[in-house]
């Protein structure tokens, strides 16, 4: 077993001692003492000071070291962004957000990132050298493998533009891009639903969509687009005109402005789902019942996709959250009725606690989990062996 693997059951919050390492890991104990040296050395581990004593000198503890790097999050939605600076426990330790367009194009949005990394990594304290990684999320389709948008609806000037290699230009370090509701759905989990392995964060706002984790992994898919639940089609609703070039969509009956229209429809003014969320917290019978019905609809998808991938949660983020109980009342209706007994036995479903918060979280974790991972790790302690024998032999 490698020291990245060995780091790995450091991660779990508990200090350990090197026998219960040995003998989790099977390797002697005098490895596992050189391991954890490197460790020590990398300052991803650092001894525990917890150590109870019984007399005897009790034996060393290690756990993970939270302070030893610092990541940022990013959050880029269709009006405003959001940036982070966390600790690798995903604690935050400063953060700023400013109403930004996404449409104004990847310069002065990822200019405005790169200077509020600036200022949050100054206000710190830190040092720039600390900054392990940067994750962020966008409001469109992201090839994850290579950090490119896909042609994004809402991002004109965006289709295949390097972000990575621009947020790298002023941080040399690992740049992981993915699209919000992936992010939405790790930061649910990483801040509430930690020993969740399967939920379904689903962001209803001015589109629709799912970040699907399934196992304790996020699921992307071939592409990067699983999840993309606005695009499915709901009985009952063919002539509705969907921004994608179908009818009968989700996002086309469910979403913000479908509920918007809806409510107009019936001689009340709303011009957005935001509109919508606040003539229900008004109390308007109409705006209510809108959108319940919209639950209705979105619960129809979320009972396929029950029966398909048996969630233990359902998180309903996302603008729409705001209507909360209306919005949920309609959603357990479809899905009890029509998913299977043993897969909604035990399923909850709920709204997001970490709101308008879940994607930095998120995509502070996903730059952790990549910063972490065995193979960083050990690349990491490679590099410090390599830089040893070179010492030695000068
Ligand atoms: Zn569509």
């Amino acid at each position: 077993m490698r020291t990245g693997e060995l780091f790995d059951l450091l991660r779990d919050g508990r200090p350990w001692t090197r026998a219960q390492l040995a003998e989790a890991t099977g390797l002697a104990r005098s490895t596992v003492t050189m391991r954890i040296d490197t460790l020590i050395r990398l300052g991803l581990v650092a001894p525990y000071g917890g150590a109870r004593s019984t007399g005897g000198r009790p034996p060393a503890l290690f756990a993970l070291n939270p302070s030893a790097k610092m990541v940022i999050g990013a959050d880029i939605g269709a009006t405003h962004a959001r940036v982070a600076l966390t600790d690798l426990d995903g604690k935050i330790l400063g953060e700023t957000d400013a109403q930004l367009e996404v449409a104004a194009g990847p310069e002065p949005v990822l200019g405005w990132v790169v200077e509020t990394v600036r200022e949050l990594v100054e206000g710190s304290g830190r040092d720039i050298a600390d900054l392990a990684a940067i994750g962020i999320g966008l409001p469109g389709p992201v090839e994850h493998s290579t950090g490119l948008p896909i042609n994004p609806p809402i991002m004109p000037g965006w289709d295949r533009y390097d972000v990575p290699a621009r947020l790298r230009a002023d941080y040399p370090v690992p740049v992981l891009v993915d699209n919000d509701v992936n992010i939405m759905a790790l930061g649910e989990r990483r801040a509430f639903l930690r020993d969740v392995d399967d939920l379904v964060l689903i962001k209803v706002a001015t589109g629709i969509g799912a970040g699907i984790v399934s196992g304790g992994v996020l699921q992307r898919g071939a592409r990067g687009t699983a999840g993309d639940l606005g695009h499915v089609r709901v009985r009952d609703n063919d002539e509705a005109l969907c921004r994608c070039g179908n009818t009968g969509c989700l996002e086309a009956v469910a979403a913000g402005p479908a509920l918007a229209a809806a409510v107009r429809a019936q001689g009340e003014d709303a011009k957005s789902g935001g509109d919508v969320v606040d003539l229900v917290r008004a109390g308007s019978l109409v705006a209510m019942s809108v959108v319940r019905q919209a639950g209705r609809d979105i619960g129809e998808v979320v009972a396929t996709m029950t029966n398909l991938i048996n969630p233990s949660v359902v998180v309903i983020g996302g603008q729409l959250a705001g209507a909360g109980e209306h919005l949920l009342a309609g959603i357990r209706e479809s899905v009890y009725q029509r998913s299977l007994p043993l897969a909604t036995e035990h399923l909850r479903i709920v709204t997001s606690r970490a709101g308008a918060e879940a994607a930095v979280l998120g995509a502070s974790a996903m730059a952790i989990e990549h910063v972490l991972s065995p193979d960083v790790v050990e690349a990491a302690s490679e590099a410090l062996a390599a830089a040893d024998a070179a010492a030695e032999r000068a």
